[in-house]
């Protein structure tokens, strides 16, 4: 472990859309939040393209959701538009960092092989689990104790062999202290896909170790990604970020924004001639609401 507390190193932060459709208020209420905070602390932030899901990113997406976030005024100080010295900022061309925590994870083992299809992980389910979306997954290519394997990288898929039962805590700037317990909470998850790409939970804590970031600021549906991403960060020996998860902001009716629905789109809204500042007015009213019922 570093020596050096987070709290010691100057601010960065980061926002990391991913070009799969056009952002929505939801998006904005996160983003806007991760600037305020670097402004706060005079900090740098950073624009990572979270572009690794081949079969939903599309480049056209990246160029929208900058045009959106820069008309809304966001700024940021490095990013697939800028530059930077952390250059590229799109995760599709930054293979490598990957590979090399793919090996490090292996040689410790931590990681194993999975053959399993995700239609065999689902039948093994009596119920999908509440705190998130991915299914636990039932262990059935889980070794009964950490080992190395020498199986090639690619064609199969590689999960985490988690500390079942070992309860994880963070901090969370926004909500305060977060526990989960390994195993109940969530499960033996991915590392890197068949397909030879890493998986989000990989690529995102390679980041933003890499990239230097103290706090990562994003939505509260990613609670349970932080508790693997801590394990993660554990495994490389990298000190772990802080943490602010955002409220989630809802349409009228309840239902948590989703990129499917284009309804409260910035790009939409930006066409019915609202103005950047209505919509970050808007934006703030429902983040207070949010804080005010927590
Ligand atoms: N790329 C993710 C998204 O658009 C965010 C990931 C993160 O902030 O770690 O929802």
């Amino acid at each position: 472990m570093s020596l050096v507390r987070p709290e010691s190193r100057a601010y960065r932060g980061r926002i990391a859309p991913s070009p799969s459709g056009r952002l929505h208020l939801g998006h904005a209420a996160t983003f806007l939040t991760a600037a305020a905070r670097v402004a706060v602390a005079k900090g740098t932030l950073i624009y990572r393209d979270d572009d690794l899901d081949r079969d939903r990113c599309r480049p056209e997406f990246l160029q929208a959701a900058l045009d959106d976030l820069h008309w809304l005024g966001l700024q940021w100080h490095e990013g697939p538009d800028l530059g930077g010295p952390n250059a590229p900022y799109s995760q599709s061309a930054r293979i490598d960092p990957y590979k090399e925590a793919f090996e490090t994870l292996r040689r410790l083992g931590l990681i194993y092989p999975c053959h399993c299809t995700r239609s065999e992980v689902a039948r093994a389910l009596s119920a999908p689990h509440p705190l998130d979306e991915e299914p636990i997954y039932p262990g059935t290519c889980r070794p009964p104790d950490p080992a190395t394997f020498k199986t090639p990288r690619s064609g199969v898929n590689w999960r985490f062999r988690i500390p079942v039962r070992e309860t994880l805590t963070f901090n969370d700037l926004a909500q305060g202290k977060q526990s989960a317990v390994a195993r109940e909470d969530f499960g033996d998850f991915l590392i890197w896909r068949r397909d030879d790409f890493p998986s989000y939970q990989l690529a995102s804590a390679v980041d933003d170790a890499l990239m230097g970031i103290t706090e990562v600021v994003r939505g509260r549906d990613l609670i349970t990604s932080t508790f693997r991403q801590l394990l993660i960060w554990r495994a490389l020996e990298h000190p772990e970020p802080a943490f602010y998860h955002c409220p989630l902001l809802t349409d009228a009716s309840g239902k948590r924004l989703a990129k499917r629905d284009d309804a409260l789109s910035i790009h939409t809204l930006r066409g019915l001639g609202r103005t950047a500042s209505e919509l970050i007015g808007e934006v703030e009213k429902n983040l207070l609401q949010k804080q005010a019922a927590d």
